[in-house]
């Protein structure tokens, strides 16, 4: 665990002449190391700072034990604190206790939310029985790519009548197809853009007003490091965010955005997407993330 900060953080107390207790400079020196590792790893420097601020208020002082070196010590409090940050607890999908279970998907378009609507629908299937819905009327593309990924996976599709232009009908027609044939999860897989727009939150916005929904999940691309925090930010002053799917993780993001995201909104990432096919997604384990990030 942690084994190159460990050995980093080894070779500055090595230098150092600590006894007794660890001194603030001998910490200061450490943690010189620590902030570097984070910001290597994409973490926004305020959160850098909080982080560093409270590693160092709990290693100052504490006694430098003969069984654990100094560089053990200060590497478990940094792991510590890191996966409290990200929350040691799993944060599971709510299912409402009165069907049927609404999850909005939101995001930009390419972050990955129309996989991870199927990916979620799949994980669910063993004792659910969920419908994906497609709901961005600008682009037959995207209507088309998930009603082939729900095909492939076996999972209950409904999608806009050709020419519709409202989105809330769309919404109002997947309801009653759902209760018609028992779906007890709806996976709304809402428009994709490339920016967070006016136009689109409004959309989203009412979309959400008119449910209301069990679950409004963002989907980020981790690979995009602060700039999802950023997105992030944007969609949960504008629709209240329950949890967030970190997409992309198999690619070589070192997942500062996971702590970040968590700092910034105080939003649970519930869920990591970590490969493109329909069941490469995990239960977000901040205890593993915290080892990505410091290496
Ligand atoms: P959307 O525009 O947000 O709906 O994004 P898509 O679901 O269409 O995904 C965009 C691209 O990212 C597609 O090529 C997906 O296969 C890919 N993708 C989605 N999630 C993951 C993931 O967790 N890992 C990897 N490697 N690729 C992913």
């Amino acid at each position: 665990m942690f084994d190159a900060l460990r050995e980093r953080l080894e070779g500055v107390f090595a230098k150092l002449k600590s006894r007794g207790k660890l001194s603030e400079s001998d910490v200061d020196s450490a943690l010189r190391e620590v902030r570097r590792g984070l910001l290597e790893a994409d973490v926004d420097y305020k959160v850098v700072k909080t982080l560093v601020e409270a590693i160092k208020t709990r290693a100052v002082g504490k006694d430098v034990l003969e069984s654990i070196t100094p560089g053990q010590q200060v590497t478990a409090i940094v792991y510590e604190e890191l996966s409290e940050l990200m929350g040691t607890e799993p944060a599971p999908l709510v299912i409402s206790p009165r069907p049927p279970s609404v999850y909005l998907m939101v995001g930009l378009q390419g972050g990955g939310k129309t996989t991870t609507t199927v990916k979620i629908a799949k994980k669910l299937s063993s004792g659910h029985k969920p419908l994906v819905v497609a709901c961005d009327l600008r682009r037959p593309a995207a209507v088309e790519q998930l009603r082939i990924l729900a095909e492939q996976s076996k999972i209950g599709f409904f999608g806009p009548a050709a020419g519709e232009s409202d989105v809330l009908s769309v919404v109002r027609g997947a309801v009653r197809f759902a209760s018609e044939r028992l779906h007890d999860v709806i996976l709304l897989d809402t428009a994709g853009r490339l920016h967070a727009d006016e136009e689109l939150m409004e959309e989203l916005a009412a979309m959400k007003r008119q449910l209301p929904p069990t679950e409004v999940l963002l989907v980020v691309d981790a690979m995009t490091g602060q700039e999802a925090v950023k997105v992030a930010s944007a969609f949960h002053e504008k629709l209240s965010l329950t949890g967030v799917v970190l997409s992309k993780l198999d690619g070589d993001a070192r997942g500062g955005a996971a702590l970040a995201i968590r700092q910034v909104t105080g939003v649970p990432v519930k869920l990591a997407g970590v490969g493109e096919g329909t069941d490469a997604l995990e239960v977000f384990d901040s205890r593993r993330m915290a080892q990505r990030i410091m290496g």
